[in-house]
């Protein structure tokens, strides 16, 4: 007997759950690449990109992963030997700065720590102190996906207004763009990155580099540039091939296509945001009343400091792993790891657990993780407090509809 047979549910943080639509819309032959429907598909998506991004000005697209982007940004704007300033607050902020320095850049790391955001009255003193102007790039990460923090993107820019400095606002929105709020323009980011297969519910395999007019202006001063990385033809391109340097991702852009028309004509990116503020709520919500009585604890101790598309939670050795085990082989739902909390050989490294909630995730959806936690932490024998399951179906249950 296995309780797990049935619809498996990935509640990792990325790659997310794609809509059966998606799918569906991939499964076709190969379109003519040089003219036609697919030419004509592809100009239609770049509004709805920009209306994805609230952004009135330009995109590039590449075949790629959110690594891919995290360098195609760098080599737009930065020449070997710059200075940026990378404001960590987690794994991915480290990752986007180490990515930087295999570039041959100069990266200055501000570093919050894991359970925290930035500290914008020193970033405001540090830029302040750059009286020479030598930092070129802010680069901020606004969800970190390893630890949850949902950092101040709007507020850093404010601080970095204060501060007078002229550098790049760079922001990576791989894991929130179309699940949390972000207004690239009202902002004033200057670039910003994401992938395809987070908020925007398509498979791994192409990502986004949204830039301004000033990082425009950024780019003439870049001495090299390889024409693949290079974002000039990419978001004017003459001819079509010039958007994807080469072949398009022909099936990744019909999944894509289907995704912006359910994201942006159909619910709506505003609604889409309201859904995943109530359902990350629910699950706050269960996360805290197990936590009155036991190990567990969600890892961004303030509300408004929480992503609204992943959880990250502490629950102490080894109960992490167990849960996640027991989880995918009993409940058929997978949970994310625990990424850049501990060195995976240390057994700190067994204490943490993910519940991605982004993109293609309703109310069934979320319940169906919760009751499968609570489940499993009966089944395990771990301590919880009660009323889990309660105190989430009354965040739902009283939702604006
Ligand atoms: C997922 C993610 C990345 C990396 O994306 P890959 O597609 O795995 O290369 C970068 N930054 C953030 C915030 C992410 O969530």
């Amino acid at each position: 007997m296995n309780l797990s047979s049935g619809r498996h549910y990935l509640a990792i943080p990325g790659p997310s759950v794609m809509p059966e639509r998606v799918l569906q819309a991939m499964h076709r032959p190969a379109p003519n690449i040089y003219t036609g429907e697919l030419v004509e598909m592809v100009a239609g998506m770049i509004p709805d990109l920009q209306a994805v991004a609230r952004t009135r000005h330009k995109v590039a697209i590449y075949i790629a992963n959110g690594h891919g982007v995290w360098e195609a940004a760098l080599a737009n704007v930065v020449n070997r030997g710059e200075k940026v300033l990378v404001l960590a607050t987690g794994r991915f902020g480290h990752g986007w700065g180490e990515m930087a320095r295999a570039m041959g850049i100069d990266v200055e790391v501000m570093d919050f720590g894991k359970r925290a955001t930035f500290d914008l009255d020193a970033v405001e003193a540090r830029l302040r102190a750059d009286a020479a102007g030598e930092i070129r790039a802010v680069l901020a990460v606004q969800v970190d996906t390893s630890t949850s923090v949902r950092n101040d993107i709007a507020g850093l820019r404010k601080a970095m207004d204060a501060s007078g400095h002229p550098a790049l606002l760079m922001a990576d929105c791989m894991a929130s763009l179309g699940c949390d709020v972000f207004e690239m323009d009202a902002w004033g980011v200057d670039v910003m990155l994401a992938g395809c297969q987070k908020g925007l519910m398509t498979p791994p395999g192409m990502a986004f580099v949204f830039f301004n007019e000033k990082a425009a202006q950024a780019r003439k001063r870049v001495e090299i540039v390889s024409s693949y990385w290079d974002w000039t033809q990419r978001a004017d391109p003459a001819e079509f091939y010039q958007y994807f340097c080469g072949t398009a991702p022909t099936h990744h852009l019909y999944g894509l296509r289907e995704a912006l028309t359910m994201i942006v004509h159909e619910e709506g990116i505003e609604n889409v945001w309201a859904r995943h503020a109530v359902l990350a709520r629910a699950i706050w919500a269960a996360l805290e009343h197990w936590g009155q009585d036991g190990p567990i604890e969600m890892n961004i101790a303030d509300p408004a400091l929480r992503s609204h598309a992943v959880t990250a939670v502490r629950m102490g050795t080894p109960s992490g792993t167990d849960l996640r085990n027991w989880m995918s082989r009993n409940a058929g739902v997978t949970l994310g790891i625990g990424l850049g909390m501990a060195d995976p050989k240390d057994p700190a490294w067994h204490g943490f657990f993910r519940i991605g909630h982004m993109g293609h995730v309703n109310s069934h959806m979320v319940l169906g993780v919760l009751g499968s936690i609570e489940t499993g932490l009966r089944a395990l024998d771990i301590p919880h407090g009660k009323g889990a399951l309660d105190a989430a179906t009354r965040v739902l249950a009283e939702a604006p509809i």
